[in-house]
């Protein structure tokens, strides 16, 4: 057994969560209650967490080990060559629900490609909770995750073409068929819908969950997002910064 390793006086790493004022109230209220969550992990100093509308006024967009995005993608020119240019050198990545929506007029292929190659195709309505299948237990994030458990609610997307289909795309968690026909709105009869996965060309985890106040009731979601903010923040090509 290792002895544990104790912070000193200097944070292990450093995270920006970009978000929008300019998103549906939903949202707004994950977005909020994330900032919260990952801003009560920061107790004792152990990381840095700063929040923005932006970007372009933080330079050197290296000196994040991860960037979080609870709600939305870069939407101009200028911060979308920012963060490609962060990914494509080691940068890190938490994106959940809608950072990762994109249809035929968002324009950026770069990102759709990042995300595995889907376009948002449909959604569940209402939000609900949900049974999730844990695919993996293999995966850092996942391995001390039970292989099924119940989420709070959430708005789930499906996606087109399906990222399961693409050789980089790792699927660790999905909805299970359990839950078909799912909705009281539009409702879902089958097919696949990834929830958490990783594109192993990036350093980066996209997860479904995100929408309305519910999102961070749950011990066991609660843990799956400290995992893979802990398992991004692990894989940073300067070094793993638990391990010191
Ligand atoms: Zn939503």
């Amino acid at each position: 057994m290792r002895e544990a390793s104790y912070a000193g006086q200097t944070p292990r790493f450093r995270a920006l969560l970009y978000y929008s004022d300019y998103v549906e109230e939903a949202h707004r209220q994950f977005t909020h209650q994330a900032i919260s969550f990952f801003d009560k992990l920061t107790v004792g100093d152990g990381w840095i967490l700063e929040a923005d509308t932006s970007l372009l006024e933080k330079g050197d967009l290296s000196q994040y080990d991860v960037i979080i995005m609870p709600d939305v993608h870069p939407g101009t020119p200028e911060e979308r060559t920012l963060f490609e240019h962060y990914m494509e050198h080691g940068g890190g990545w938490l994106g959940f629900h809608a950072a990762a929506y994109n249809d035929l007029s968002t324009g950026w292929d770069w990102f759709r490609d990042f995300l595995g190659g889907g376009r948002f195709l449909c959604n569940t309505w209402p939000p609900q909770p949900a049974l999730l299948e844990v695919e993996t237990q293999e995966h850092d994030i996942t391995r001390n995750l039970p292989e099924e458990f119940v989420c709070p609610s959430s708005e789930f997307y499906q996606w087109q073409p399906d990222p399961r289909l693409n050789p980089d795309i790792e699927v660790l968690v999905s909805l299970s068929p359990k839950n078909f026909p799912m909705g009281l709105k539009d409702v879902v009869f089958g097919g696949d819908f990834p929830v958490v996965w990783t594109n192993t060309r990036y350093r980066m985890i996209y997860l479904n969950m995100g929408h309305g106040d519910e999102c961070f009731t749950s011990a066991t979601q609660n843990l799956l997002f400290i995992n893979s903010l802990r398992w991004v923040v692990s894989q940073s090509p300067s070094g793993n910064p638990f391990e010191r």
